[in-house]
Parts: C-alpha cells; sequence; structure tokens
C-alpha cells in the first residue's frame, strides 16, 4: 500500500514496519468485528422498520413537546433494539452519569440498599452513590450502599453476594464496562450468569447495567439476559458519533416510567421533553452505530497488540475476546501517558494543534489527562485516550468514528513514544 500518506503526517519507517507486522496478524480478528457490526446493523434496520420511522419522526419540537411523534418514536426502536418493554431516549439526559444518577434515584427509596457484586462502580458514581460524600448523594436520601469485589481472579463472589443480598437491598447495579479499572469486562453471558444467580436468591430486586461503552460490541445486550434496567450514554457507543448530547435507560415499563418521572416531575413523566430539532441525528447515529463501534473496535485490537508486543500491560490482551470498545494500557509512568495521549491528540481532524496537560477533572479524585480532538466535544466514541495519573499508570483508548483515524492515532501514539525514547522498536 501507497504508505506516502503516513509519512506526511509524520509516521516514521520504524514504526509503519512494526504497525504492519502486527496488522498481519489480525485479520481473522477482524472479520468477527465485521460479523458482529452486520447482525447489529440488522437489528437496527429492523427495529427502524417495524417502528415505521419515516420523514415526519425528524420533525423539530419545542416547548413543552406534547405529542412529539419523533421522540416517542425513537424511544420505541430503542425499546425493540435492546428488546425492553420501554425506553427514555433523551437530550435532557446530559450524559451518562445522569442517566445512572436518574435510573438510581429513580427506583431506590429511603431504606433501599443498592449492591454493586462487582467492586467499585465507575469514578463519577462514587458521587452519585455517596460512596465519597457528595451534595445530593443518594446517600444524603437515606439509601445505603454495598459493595462485593470480585475475586482476585476476576470471578463472581458468590458467597458474599448471598450473604449481601439481605432485605433491604432494592437494587443491584452491574458496570459492563471495566471503566478505569483494571479488572475485565464482563461479557453479556457472564452478566446474565450473575442475575440469574442473584434473582434465584432474591427474585425481586431490580438488575441494573451501566452499558456505557459496551452496545453493539456483542450480539446480545444484558437486557436479553435479564437485566431490568440498562443505561448509557450517546455520546459513546449508541450515538454513532453523530449524537451531540443524552442518555438512554432502557428496561421494564415500570422502572422506565419511574425514571421519566424523576427526569422530568412526577405526574408528567415521558409526555414532556421536546427534541429540539435534534431527531435525525439521534437516529441515523443509532444507524451508524453498529459500523462505528466495529470500527472502534479494530481500533482497540490494533492498540491492544501493538502494545503487548512493546511489553506493556494491556487489558484485554491481545487475543482475548472483547466486550467493550476500551483498550487499557498500563504505561508505567506519567511521561509515557503524556506522550501517548500527545500522539492520539495530533493525528484529530479537530483541535490536533493542541498539547493535552494533566488536570484536575471534577468528578474525579486525582488528576486526569485526556486526549480528544473530537466534533463532539468529550465524545468518546470519538478517536479519545483519557487516564487518572496514578499507579498504575494506566491510559485508556478508545473510540474512533472510522477503522482509519483509530489505526492513523495509534501509530502517532507509538510515533511520540518513539521520539522521546520512551520505547524501543
Ligand atoms: C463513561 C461512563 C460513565 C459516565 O458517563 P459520562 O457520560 O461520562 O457521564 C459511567 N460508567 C461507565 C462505565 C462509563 O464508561
Amino acid at each position: 500500500m501507497d504508505n506516502s500518506m503516513y509519512k506526511k503526517l509524520g509516521i516514521s519507517d520504524s514504526v509503519l514496519g512494526f504497525c504492519e507486522c502486527v496488522l498481519g496478524e489480525l485479520s481473522e480478528r477482524f472479520k468477527k468485528i465485521d460479523e458482529t457490526a452486520e447482525y447489529n446493523q440488522l437489528k437496527v434496520i429492523s427495529a427502524m422498520q417495524k417502528n415505521r420511522v419515516n420523514a415526519a419522526c425528524f420533525a423539530a419540537t419545542t416547548g413543552y413537546g406534547y405529542d412529539d411523534v419523533g421522540r416517542d418514536n425513537l424511544e420505541k426502536v430503542y425499546a425493540d433494539v435492546f428488546g425492553t418493554q420501554a425506553a427514555l431516549v433523551r437530550p435532557q439526559i446530559t450524559c451518562g452519569t445522569h442517566a445512572l444518577a436518574v435510573a438510581l434515584s429513580a427506583n431506590l427509596r429511603p431504606g433501599d440498599t443498592l449492591l454493586s457484586p462487582v467492586g467499585k462502580p465507575y469514578d463519577t458514581l462514587e458521587e452519585v452513590i455517596g460512596i465519597r460524600p457528595s451534595r445530593c448523594s443518594l446517600r444524603e436520601f437515606g439509601v445505603a450502599y454495598k459493595q462485593v469485589d470480585l475475586l482476585p481472579d476476576g470471578g463472581f463472589d458468590l458467597d458474599g453476594i448471598r450473604a449481601a443480598l439481605d432485605d433491604t437491598v432494592k437494587m443491584v447495579t452491574i458496570q459492563r464496562s471495566k471503566g478505569y479499572q483494571t479488572r475485565p469486562t464482563l461479557s453479556v453471558e457472564r452478566i446474565g450468569e450473575l442475575i440469574s444467580f442473584i434473582k434465584s436468591i432474591k427474585p425481586d430486586v431490580i438488575c441494573m447495567v451501566d452499558n456505557c461503552y459496551g452496545e453493539f460490541v456483542q450480539t446480545t445486550e444484558p437486557s436479553n439476559v435479564g437485566a431490568d434496567m440498562i443505561v448509557g450514554s450517546l455520546i459513546k457507543n449508541p450515538g454513532g458519533g453523530l449524537a451531540p448530547i443524552g442518555g438512554y435507560i432502557c428496561g421494564t415499563k415500570e422502572c422506565v416510567e419511574n425514571c421519566a418521572y424523576r427526569l422530568s416531575a412526577p405526574g408528567l413523566g415521558q409526555e414532556v421533553g421536546a427534541n429540539l430539532g435534534i431527531m435525525p441525528a439521534f437516529y441515523q447515529g443509532l444507524f451508524m452505530a453498529p459500523t462505528v463501534v466495529s470500527g472502534a473496535l479494530k481500533g482497540a485490537v490494533f492498540a491492544g497488540l501493538c502494545y503487548e508486543k512493546l511489553g506493556f500491560k494491556c487489558v484485554p490482551n491481545g487475543t482475548e475476546d472483547r466486550f467493550d470498545i476500551i483498550q487499557a494500557v498500563e504505561l508505567g509512568s506519567k511521561e509515557r501517558m503524556v506522550a501517548f495521549c500527545r500522539g492520539i491528540q495530533a493525528a484529530a481532524p479537530v483541535d490536533s494543534y493542541v498539547t493535552p496537560e494533566p488536570w484536575p477533572m471534577p468528578g474525579y479524585d486525582s488528576d486526569v489527562i485526556m486526549a480528544a480532538g473530537a466534533f463532539v466535544q468529550g465524545s468518546s466514541i470519538e478517536l479519545s485516550a483519557d487516564g487518572p495519573i496514578k499507579e498504575p499508570y494506566a491510559v485508556y483508548f478508545q473510540g474512533g468514528l472510522t477503522w482509519y483515524h483509530a489505526k492513523l492515532g495509534i501509530m502517532m501514539s507509538l510515533q511520540k513514544l518513539f521520539e522521546q525514547k520512551l520505547i524501543t522498536l
């Protein structure tokens, strides 16, 4: 292939040669990723056809947003894609953390306990729950929290979970993705096993899955294996890079209705919430999402294999199956984290000339470095890398609206590390 554009963009022969070798090993993996994308593309088209998506769905509404056909129909499409009774998909849900906060606070009451059977949840949820004292946390409203950690081998602590499931436990939160941790991401199959176990002990407990970064990575979703609610962000996988804001909650009618009353107001629920003209991006983004996720997955697999070959611990490693789009690379030093992120930034179509620096980001308990040159600010289905500046100095690499962009980003990260003699090729 003609590498002249890579050279023009600053990729050296050493990096090009190394990457060509790595890519040679990936054709089988890429084929599987394409097959999953194909299945999920058909799943989305089928849901859109069933719900007779048409031009009227793309019209803007303003004010209260009563009788918003586009919004109501999009929620039916989401419910069908994820196999649930109901869905809440709104630009008024500002981000993933907000969607999760709504799902939790709508379905828990004072005196209830929330249990995480898979260890510590995502950093920003610590303040939602009140693990770190925080104003307006669930804890301030009398909701208790319990946690059972994963076993050292990554397995579920079934005895610990059984013991924790007392009368007060109303809801269980299961995080699919590793988040800012280096534990393995849970497959849909393992989530299904965990939910079955929990419901065999306490059938009425509500099982919520934080589905962030997991959507369309497999051909099934946690809602197909017993989850009562799945929750995520539209500026991650299901927005397909086109949604400029938003979150979703899909689940049982009961749970989703509670969420709607919490999001708007008791008595109003799902009836209000104008779409402000955002529907084309939500529909088209969902349509694109399976393909966009496949590009991001190829980037993650490629990054994992590259950095593993250079001797860094990667989670997942270069060969194991993937259940989210995140690749964690333990770089072992702040300097390498900064160089990696500067490479990702330099490969971006937007803001390629800016230099990422670590900063104390709200919601996180240490400095965080972030690289993102995104069309939608903060979107992490677009090529991005970030990580807290603390042991084990891991960067979390994700996204890429196209595989080719993800590939360039990884090559540029290698180039920056190589130039500063932080790796040898
Ligand atoms: C991103 C993420 C969140 C929070 O989403 P924001 O949109 O950043 O608020 C929660 N949980 C997990 C696992 C995530 O990856």
